[in-house]
């Protein structure tokens, strides 16, 4: 377990943050009017999903009522990439017990969590920082300071955070790196190959694909705690008596989040090189990929063994 002594000094000489530097006008928004990707946790502090410059990114941050009564962004917050943010839901039952023991707890070695009382109100704190190469830590000043409701929003509401990431991530930045992808092989991709029946070979091509690698995220995600434990009788596995169904519920988003896009996209192409002159345009803007991924989610649970015996 990656359990820390509790902090005893924070480095405060940082770089500034450029959060939402470029899209200040776009990122206010009025208390009744919340945008789509935003996650409301308490007072004025939001989770917040971006993928600015085709970047995936979780936002944990504090907003300010401005004289309009528009919420703005402040510089008090920090910001995750998708496979820190996976590591913490996944820590988020190991974070709370070490809070109860009174430590502090460390995610993927950048993001520390603690818990302080400050006039009478617990308050969760999450900062990030880098390990230098003789191992001392340099923290960042921002911190995101959620009181234990807030905290408790963040864990309640993580599914639907995680699946907003999930649908961001393949609605838009998928889309380009297949594009980047294609332009490796064919420099200069003509637009205007539109073929119906090419179209379903690779639609289902990208839902095997995908299929495969659900299965394959979530074995490697998959906690038996009978396992863990060594219990001896079969019924007390869920590696056993888990079905695909239920394995998709718990984690079929964070399989999802747990893939490597890039591959995924090298994969695809890969695969189906001699049909790329079909990976046009019109086919990449044509593609579904929420409606694929719930096809591929389907698939994997049509292959669970457990039904069949
Ligand atoms: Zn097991």
């Amino acid at each position: 377990m990656k359990r820390v002594a509790p902090l005893a000094s924070t480095n405060a000489s940082v770089k500034k943050v450029c959060f939402f530097k470029d899209s200040k006008k776009d990122s206010s928004f009025k208390p009744d009017a919340v945008p789509e990707n935003h996650f409301h946790l308490g007072r004025s502090n939001y989770a917040i999903v971006s993928d600015f410059a085709d970047v995936a990114r979780i936002h944990l941050r504090q907003y300010k009522l401005d004289a309009t009564g528009s919420l703005f962004p402040t510089k008090s917050g920090i910001t995750l990439i998708p496979s820190v943010w996976l590591a913490l839901v996944r820590e988020f039952a190991a974070i709370d017990q070490a809070f109860q023991d009174g430590k502090v707890f460390v995610v993927k070695v950048c993001l520390v969590l603690s818990r302080t009382v400050v006039e009478n109100v617990t308050y969760i704190t999450l900062q990030r920082y880098y390990q230098r190469k003789d191992f001392s830590r340099k923290f960042l000043a921002p911190v995101s300071m959620l009181n234990e409701t807030e905290w408790n929003e963040l864990k309640n509401i993580h599914k639907q955070i995680t699946s907003k990431i999930v649908s961001l991530m393949f609605g838009r930045v998928f889309r380009k790196l297949l594009k980047k992808e294609v332009t490796k092989h064919i420099p200069f991709p003509k637009t205007d190959f539109d073929c119906i029946d090419a179209e379903i070979v690779l639609t289902t091509s990208m839902v095997e694909l995908l299929s495969y690698h659900i299965q394959e995220n979530i074995s490697a995600l998959f906690e038996c705690y009978g396992c863990l434990e060594g219990y001896e009788n079969q019924l007390g596995h869920e590696c056993m008596t888990y079905t695909n169904e239920q394995r998709i519920f718990d984690y079929g988003d964070l399989a999802m989040l747990n893939m490597d896009w890039d591959k995924l996209a090298a994969e695809f192409v890969e695969r189906n090189i001699q049909m790329i002159n079909y990976i046009s345009e019109i086919f990449l803007n044509k593609l579904d990929m929420n409606i694929l991924i719930e096809n591929a989610k389907k698939m994997y649970i049509a292959t669970d063994c457990i039904l069949l015996v």
